[in-house]
């Protein structure tokens, strides 16, 4: 009998390809280095990875030629095969947001005024939902790529395309109207993964997930004095409680803490220096189980 293996449907090119292949490696599944090839058998798991083009990948995965995939949400969401694949994890990369554009120079204001409009989009599923529960009735131009220029051509009077920095927005005298769905990568199942292949599903999501949790964290530790411990202890309250140390310097200890990268990070660390640390290190995380 040949033993379970899971197949995993991944972005052959594009935005999505190189960090869903990271996220494989940094989960300690070694990929042998592949070049025009679409099918690779991972070395030291049983995984199988099929590298395929985006649209095709929903498809393939209802179809059960695969098991699994990475996708943006708004991928899952625009896909006719959405009822048949279900959302696993989150992956906190890949995020943009679906949003309505008008040109800069344009009357509207808000979407409201869309009524009775064009607007181009290469999301007409979830542009339609939007409308239909806003109640809104505009007439959607569906368009493969390169939705930006419809405006300019004359064919819409508006856009619904995802965005993440803004800057094509901008090239393109664009103006942001109102975001429509939040989208990131994410990890996608086949509804009826074979029975036999779940402990090993089981596994893959526990290596997912130690790598997912720690993206975004980081090690910190400081020297400070013991006497600046409880105001240090109100910035970084960690991931349970900060691991202290002793140091030879009298009154002084090595603080140890797990901080969220987040917006405030560097308001973090300046807190930190004011309240009397030194030497603070900042290193990644690889894993975190919890
Ligand atoms: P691709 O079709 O290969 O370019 O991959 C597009 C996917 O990357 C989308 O489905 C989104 O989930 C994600 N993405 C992230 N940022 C952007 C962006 N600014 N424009 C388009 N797609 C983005």
């Amino acid at each position: 009998m040949t033993k379970p293996i899971l197949r995993l449907a991944l972005q052959k090119s594009g935005r999505l390809a190189q960090k869903s292949m990271a996220i494989l490696e940094k989960a300690g599944i070694d990929i042998p280095e592949f070049d025009r090839i679409l099918k690779i058998k991972a070395r030291n798991f049983p995984l199988e990875i099929l590298l395929l083009r985006t649209s095709d990948i929903p498809e393939v995965v209802s179809d059960d030629a695969a098991d699994l995939c990475i996708l943006g949400q708004n991928s899952l969401m625009e896909s006719m095969h959405y009822l048949e694949l279900e959302e696993l994890r989150k992956l906190k990369f890949g995020r943009c947001r679906l949003s309505l554009a008008v040109p800069v120079q344009s009357p509207i204001t808000s979407a409201k005024e869309l009524n009775g409009k064009i607007i181009a989009t290469s999301h007409p599923v979830l542009l339609q939902k939007y409308l239909y529960q806003h109640k809104l009735s505009a007439d959607v131009l569906p368009m493969s790529g390169s939705v930006e220029i419809a405006p300019e051509l004359g064919v819409a009077d508006a856009i619904c395309d995802l965005i993440s920095s803004g800057s094509t927005l901008q090239a393109n005298n664009l103006r942001e109207l109102e975001l429509i769905f939040a989208s990131e990568a994410v990890l996608i199942a086949n509804k009826t993964i074979a029975a036999e292949k779940q402990a090993i599903l089981e596994e893959f999501l526990l290596r997912i997930d130690s790598v997912v949790n720690a993206s975004s964290l980081k090690s910190v530790i400081m020297n400070a004095p013991r006497s600046e411990l409880p105001a240090i202890e109100k910035i970084l309250p960690g991931l349970d409680s900060p691991t202290i140390t002793p140091l030879a310097k009298e009154g002084w200890i090595a603080i140890h803490s797990v901080v969220e990268e987040d917006e405030d990070f560097w308001r973090k660390m300046r807190k930190l220096k004011e309240a009397g640390a030194s030497g603070i290190l900042v290193m990644p995380i690889e894993r975190v189980i919890y």
